[in-house]
């Protein structure tokens, strides 16, 4: 499965013990990238929506205020967030 098709799958299908997210961040020239946990919106319910829907509720600490998600394998690390963060 393509990076472009995962945008269309269902959050909750694209974490799991095998599986993390990256966000990355969409302001050109802006090569930031942070691992992103989902936890909080798959607590509002929000696991079924897809993948790209996210990408507006993302921020970076260069002001940017959309990131695309990517799927990265293996565990989320323990850290989570930083130049590329949740922001709602
Ligand atoms: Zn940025």
């Amino acid at each position: 499965m393509g990076k472009s098709d995962m945008q269309h799958e269902p959050l909750l299908a694209c974490v799991g013990l095998d599986r993390h997210l990256v966000a990355r961040c969409a302001t050109p020239g802006c090569e930031r990238t942070a691992p992103c946990d989902p936890t909080h919106w798959v607590a509002q319910g929000l696991g079924g929506l897809p993948l790209r829907v996210f990408s507006e509720r993302m921020r970076c600490v260069c002001g940017g205020r959309r990131a695309q998600l990517t799927v990265a394998s293996g565990p989320l690390p323990n850290q989570s967030g930083g130049d590329v963060y949740v922001f709602r």
